[in-house]
């Protein structure tokens, strides 16, 4: 972990306005309220400048899910547990409209053993109810009770010049990140899973229960000295399922966390034989927005004879595109070949770094079209110079005489050629014909 700030953890009962609350506090609008019940999320964190302090922000998500699944219950609280014992400050989140809960009450004791600094922050003030019932949550008898709205707004600077009061350190802002790890995948296919691996701890919650997907976490690490973020995003839906409002912000969600990153990890299940129609188009959409794509194949521990080949024959389709990008067959279960993904991310990205010399490029090229030269109306195509003018995405201008000749053929013509002479798998590669 390349960060040392200071924590504070959210933490509270379903509903009371946590996550709310994070967005108010965070400066991105990342965590989702909601008003669904089963909704649930892992915690969410982000960094927070106040005041010239610095700390992370974490919310728990909801302490106490139904209660149907005793061992679910029991990891989430375990969680929650940890979290608040690494934090510096905990705000214990509290719903004004219902005073004092049970669960409140429960959370405070867990905290005066911990002896942490803890505020009681009881939110919905908008209301009268919350008005009336404030100096009860006194009781709970924790450092301070302050009285927010989290969605309107109120009290949100005091409550958070009472936590900076609390950092003491001005805490080293955070290494800069080099480049943005994204993983993507739907819902099951061991996004989570894999994460815990990479990151080498139970950072997020692993969970056969529908709907318990997660928005975006984020997680700088360190790497082979390199500093990275991973984010494990929000499972990307075939269906629209019951919570359509909040999958139809998560597939933006993706969208956004893809244009963010610089290498997508896209975690595909090896084990049903074939790729979705939208997985697909997710792959494509990544390389077509330059950014360099991995695809991992997961659950090889479950893949028989059969299924390998109803995948290979499933995937024959996309020849093309398919040995442009790496794949890996991994499995999160036995742990094969995970050690070979932050290698292969890192080997990956410096080639999506790499910058060609203008000599490097015209000499390919241009012996290239002397060894079969380009036609365009009966007219042979000529290229005066190439030159590379960004990376990551490589992106290449060509100067010729006649840009409109230049199609889409013409210009797969020169990406081969980089592509069969330069280690360039899973990267994108953008050309433009320029006058010139
Ligand atoms: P969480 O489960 O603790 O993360 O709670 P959410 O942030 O999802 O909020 C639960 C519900 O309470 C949502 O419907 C929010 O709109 C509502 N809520 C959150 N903050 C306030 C507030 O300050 N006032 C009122 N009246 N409602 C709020
Ligand atoms: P997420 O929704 O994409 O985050 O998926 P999870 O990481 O929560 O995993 C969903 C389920 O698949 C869990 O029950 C995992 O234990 C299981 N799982 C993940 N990876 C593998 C794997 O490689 N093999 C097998 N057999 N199960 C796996």
């Amino acid at each position: 972990m390349s960060n040392q700030l200071q924590k504070v953890v959210l933490v509270g009962r379903m509903n009371v306005g946590k996550s709310t609350l994070f967005n108010r506090l965070s400066v991105e609008n990342k965590s989702l309220a909601s008003n669904h019940p089963g909704l649930t999320r892992d915690f969410v964190t982000d960094k927070v400048d106040w005041n010239g302090k610095h700390f992370e922000l974490i919310d728990s998500g909801g302490v106490l899910l139904s209660k149907t699944d005793a061992d679910f219950v029991k990891l989430v609280n375990e969680q929650v547990m940890r979290l608040m014992q690494e934090a510096q400050v905990i705000l214990l989140v509290c719903d004004g409209t219902v005073g004092i809960h049970n669960e409140d009450r429960e959370l405070a004791k867990k905290i005066h053993k911990l002896g942490k600094f803890a505020i009681t922050v009881v939110n919905k003030m908008d209301t009268n109810l919350a008005k009336e019932k404030f100096h009860e949550f006194e009781r709970l008898g924790l450092d301070h009770t302050i009285a927010i709205s989290a969605q309107h707004g109120y009290a949100i600077g005091d409550l958070l010049d009472e936590i900076a009061e609390q950092i003491t350190e001005s805490g080293a802002p955070k290494a800069e990140v080099k480049f943005r790890v994204t993983l993507l995948g739907k819902p099951n296919v061991g996004k989570s899973s894999l994460m815990n691996l990479l990151l080498g701890k139970e950072r997020t919650i692993v969970s056969e229960i529908a709907g318990t997907t997660r928005e975006a976490i984020k997680e700088d690490i360190r790497f082979y000295q390199e500093d990275l973020q991973l984010i494990d995003t929000a499972g990307v839906r075939r269906k629209r399922g019951v919570v359509e409002f909040v999958e139809t912000l998560m597939v933006k969600s993706t969208m956004a966390a893809i244009r963010e990153s610089d290498v997508i990890l896209l975690l595909l299940d090896g084990s049903e034989g074939k790729l979705l129609d939208q997985e697909l188009k997710l792959a494509f959409y990544v390389l077509e927005q330059g950014k360099a794509l991995i695809l991992l194949f997961n659950k090889q521990d479950l893949v028989d004879e059969q299924t390998a080949d109803d995948l290979e024959y499933s995937v024959s389709e996309y020849q093309h595109f398919m040995k442009k990008v790496e794949t890996l067959k991994i499995s999160c279960k036995t742990g094969k070949n995970i050690g070979k993904i932050m290698p292969l991310v890192k080997e990956v990205w410096e080639r999506a770094s790499q910058q060609f010399s203008d000599i490097e490029l015209n000499s390919l090229f241009k012996d290239g079209m002397l060894a079969r030269p380009l036609y365009r109306n009966g007219q042979r195509l000529v290229l005066r110079k190439a030159r590379q003018i960004m990376k990551s995405p490589i992106t290449i201008d060509l100067y010729v005489t006649q840009p409109d000749y230049f199609g889409p053929s013409q210009l797969a013509f020169f990406e081969n050629l980089l592509r069969s002479k330069y280690k360039l798998r899973s990267v994108p590669v953008k050309l433009n014909a320029k006058r010139g």
